[in-house]
């Protein structure tokens, strides 16, 4: 097949562009390279442009005739969305309608999504399903939850079928060390756990440590980005089989607490470095698991890599192969 993949310069999206690649699709790329590495665009075309200029859509969809679009371009720092909304919302959503339009303007009928566990915000139960209500709490969830609103709509109408998988907390790298999270200031828990480890910052911080959970501080379902990419390459298979539109968790339904990743992060690099409680960050619920029950009866996935210390091994060496250290 011929795959647009938006944001597949970005940590999730070349991920997803390796496999495709590795399986014999042609792949475009579309990244803008605001957070994204040229470097990391391990197959295809790379195509640097903004998914807010229409007429480069017209131009690249008239030119290419894709099967299907998987779009992941999008920013993904939470409490950067509190603080500054209107970003979020005009680039994840308002670019994203952008890109749905090319779909139906060209008769691509095949999306597949980057949604988030953020739609649901705080949970009233965990492990949450699909059918939860979706009350996303910051903006970022928002923007997500109202593109997968307009996906619902347009696949009523009949002229796009999607796969919107909603992440839980991805991490872990490429299990032969050629991609991982690269973005400099990065703020995912794993990452910034291991770069404390590698020296580059002083010390670890952990955002509350009041909420109610077992050790008070908050619960994640951590899926490594292998697991996460084999969905997508089912929920593909899925559309191309002709299959309906659907929305699918992605997650182990168990989670861990900051306390026990930063254990598990010490364990595994064996260095002890400096840890500081401080106060809750904005737009952090306590507990976030998937149920991810759905995706496993319907499309068959079965998640080969669920231990958290594969997850924290394989980003530990993409780290040192990054940075250069140990
Ligand atoms: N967290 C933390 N210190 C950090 C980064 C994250 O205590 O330096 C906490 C954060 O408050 C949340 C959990 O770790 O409870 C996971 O956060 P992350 O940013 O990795 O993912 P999110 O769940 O926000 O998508």
């Amino acid at each position: 097949m011929k795959i647009l993949v938006t944001g597949g310069a970005g940590y999730i999206g070349s991920h997803m562009v390796r496999t495709l690649g590795e399986k014999g699709h042609d792949v475009v790329i579309l990244d803008n390279l605001c957070t994204g590495f040229r470097e990391s665009v391990l197959y295809g075309r790379l195509v640097v442009a903004d998914l807010a200029d229409r007429a480069m859509l017209d131009e690249l969809f008239l030119s290419e005739k894709f099967d299907a679009v998987a779009h992941f371009a999008a920013y993904i720092v939470v409490d950067e969305s509190v603080r500054e909304p209107a970003k979020y919302y005009r680039n994840n959503f308002v670019n994203a309608l952008n890109l749905i339009e090319a779909c139906i303007g060209h008769g691509v009928d095949k999306f597949i999504f980057s949604s988030t566990a953020a739609v649901y915000g705080i949970p009233n139960r965990v492990p949450v399903a699909e059918e939860s209500l979706l009350l996303p709490i910051n903006p970022y969830g928002a923007s997500k939850c109202m593109v997968e609103q307009v996906l619902h709509d347009v696949s009523r109408s009949g002229r796009l079928r999607h796969v919107a998988l909603r992440y839980f907390n991805v991490a872990g790298a490429d299990p032969l060390v050629r991609l991982g999270q690269r973005s400099k200031d990065a703020t995912h828990l794993i990452t910034v756990s291991l770069r404390t480890a590698i020296g580059m910052r002083k010390e670890l911080s952990i955002f509350g440590t009041d909420y109610d959970t077992p050790d008070g501080t908050c619960i994640r379902d951590y899926i490594h980005i292998d697991d996460l990419i084999h969905a997508h390459m089912l929920a593909l298979e899925h559309l191309s089989g002709g299959g309906a539109s659907r929305v699918f968790n992605c997650g182990y339904g168990h989670g861990y607490s900051v306390r026990e990743v930063v254990q598990m992060v010490k364990q595994i690099t064996g260095i002890d470095f400096p840890v500081r409680e401080v106060d809750r960050r904005d737009g952090d619920p306590p507990a976030l698991v998937a149920d991810s029950l759905s995706i496993s009866k319907e499309l068959g996935w079965k998640p080969i890599h669920d231990d958290l210390a594969y997850i924290i091994k394989t980003a530990w060496e993409w780290e040192k192969k990054l940075h250069g250290k140990r």
